[in-house]
C-alpha cells in the first residue's frame, strides 16, 4: 500500500443513524434491557410495516437470529426425528442446520440458474412419503417462485417454511414477502442484512396456535415473558414451564435498533436498487453474468447481494478475481459456497460436486461485490473502474 492509499472499501457496512443511537441510549437508561416494552413495539411495527391489519393480523415474533426464528419454526410445525425437509443447497448453513436440530433430514434440490432460487420444477421428484415441509430461500432478495411452490405443497400436504434473511423487502406478485400463504417466513436482521439489530431475527405468521407455541419455546417453554410478569396482575414470581424450550429472546437493546431501522427499510431498499441499475448499466459489456433480475409480474429485489458471475472468456478466474479487488482495496465476498461441497454435508449425505450442477457452476463463477448504503456514488464508481480495470488487463 502507498502513503497515500484510498482507504479499504469494506465488503459490508451497517448503516446506523443518530436515530438507532438515541433509541438504543434510551432503551439503556430506562434500566430494561432484556426483552420488553422497545422489544413490543418492534414487533407490532414489523407486523404493521408488513400490513398486518384486524381483517388479516400477522404475528410478528423476534427471536436473536433467524437461524432461531426458524428452528422455532420448523419446531411449531411439528418437524421430527427422521422427516425430510425440502431445501437448497445454494444458501447458508443455517437454512439446513436448523433441519438437523429437530433429528430431521434436509432433502437438497438444485437451483435454477436463472434465479439462484430451487427449481420449482424439480421440487416434486424428491418428494418422498417421509418429506414434510419445504424450506425455499429468497437468494440475494429474488424472490422464489412462491406460487409455484405454494401450489406444490398444497398438493403434497407440505408445510412452507420461507427463509427470508435476505429479502426486507422483497415482493412476490405484489405481495410482500412475509404475507405470502406460507406456514412462517423469517427475516434476519444480522450486522450484514438489509437493516440489523446486530444479532436478530423475526418469525411471521398467521396461525395463533403456532405463534404461541414459537413464542412459548423462544423463552425455555415459559407460557410468559419477563415483561408480562414484570406488568401484569398475576404474582411477578409464578410461571410455568409446559417444555424444554430454548434461550431464543430479542433484548430491547437489540429491538431499539430495530424500530429506528425498520423505518429506513424502504429508502435502505430504494438506494441499493439505484446502485444495483447503476452497477448493470456499467458493467453489461464486461464477460461478466449479470445477477438475476425479476422477471415475474409484480415481483420486486431487496438487492441485499450484488452475486456476479465471470464467464470463462475473461481470462480470469474467480478467486484471482476476487484478490485483484483486494489488492486495489476493494473486500467482495462469496455467496455462497453450496453446502454439498462442505464437508459435514457433503460426509453426512454422501453428497458429489456434480449432484447439483447448477448450484455448482454458479458458485465457481459466483462472486459479490459490495452493495450497501452506507456507499456514495464514488464507492460504486471506484468499484466499477477497479473491476474494468483488471477485466481489461486480464484480456
Ligand atoms: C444470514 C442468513 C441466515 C441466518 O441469519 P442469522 O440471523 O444470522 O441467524 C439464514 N439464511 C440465510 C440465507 C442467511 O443468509
Amino acid at each position: 500500500m502507498s502513503e497515500h492509499a484510498t482507504p479499504f472499501l469494506p465488503f459490508a457496512l451497517p448503516d446506523i443513524g443518530e436515530e438507532e443511537i438515541a433509541e438504543v441510549v434510551d432503551a439503556l437508561r430506562s434500566g430494561w434491557v432484556t426483552t420488553g416494552p422497545k422489544t413490543r413495539q418492534f414487533e407490532a411495527d414489523f407486523a404493521q410495516y408488513l400490513g398486518s391489519s384486524e381483517a388479516d393480523p400477522l404475528q410478528a415474533i423476534s427471536v436473536n437470529s433467524a437461524t432461531a426464528g426458524l428452528h422455532l419454526a420448523l419446531e411449531a410445525i411439528g418437524i421430527q426425528p427422521g422427516d425430510e425437509v425440502i431445501t437448497t443447497p445454494y444458501t447458508f448453513t443455517a437454512s439446513a442446520e436448523v433441519i438437523r436440530y429437530l433429528g430431521a433430514h434436509p432433502v437438497f434440490v438444485d437451483i435454477d440458474p436463472a434465479t439462484f432460487n430451487i427449481d420449482p420444477e424439480k421440487i416434486e421428484a424428491a418428494i418422498t412419503p417421509r418429506t414434510r415441509a419445504i424450506i425455499p430461500v429468497h437468494f440475494a432478495g429474488l424472490a422464489c417462485d412462491m406460487t409455484r411452490i405454494l401450489q406444490l405443497a398444497r398438493q403434497h400436504g407440505l408445510k412452507v417454511v420461507e427463509d427470508a434473511a435476505h429479502t426486507l423487502p422483497s415482493r412476490h406478485r405484489g405481495a410482500l414477502i412475509g404475507t405470502l400463504q406460507s406456514d412462517a417466513t423469517v427475516f434476519s436482521f444480522y450486522a450484514t442484512k438489509t437493516i440489523t439489530t446486530g444479532e436478530g431475527g423475526m418469525v411471521v405468521m398467521r396461525d395463533k396456535a403456532l405463534a404461541q407455541r414459537c413464542r412459548t419455546m423462544r423463552l425455555h417453554g415459559i407460557n410468559r415473558d419477563a415483561f408480562d410478569r414484570y406488568v401484569s396482575k398475576t404474582p411477578a414470581w409464578y410461571y410455568e414451564v409446559v417444555a424444554p424450550g430454548f434461550k431464543y429472546n430479542l433484548t430491547d437493546i437489540a429491538s431499539a435498533l430495530g424500530i429506528q431501522q425498520l423505518k429506513k427499510a424502504d429508502r435502505f431498499q430504494q438506494r441499493r436498487q439505484q446502485m444495483a441499475e447503476r452497477y448493470n448499466a456499467a458493467l453489461a459489456d464486461l464477460p461478466l453474468i449479470l445477477p438475476p433480475k425479476a422477471t415475474i409480474a409484480g415481483d420486486s429485489h431487496s438487492w441485499h447481494l450484488y452475486v456476479l458471475q465471470v464467464r470463462p472468456e475473461a481470462g480470469i478466474n474467480r478467486d484471482q478475481l476476487i484478490q485483484a479487488m483486494a489488492d486495489r482495496g476493494i473486500g467482495c465476498s462469496v455467496h455462497f459456497i453450496p453446502l454439498h461441497l462442505q464437508p459435514y454435508w457433503r460426509d453426512t449425505y454422501a453428497l458429489k460436486p456434480e449432484d447439483f450442477p447448477h448450484a455448482l457452476q454458479v458458485y465457481q463463477g459466483a462472486f459479490s461485490l459490495p452493495l450497501y448504503t452506507r456507499m456514495s456514488d464514488a464507492d460504486v464508481e471506484r468499484v466499477i473502474a477497479a473491476l474494468r480495470d483488471i477485466l481489461r488487463s486480464a484480456a
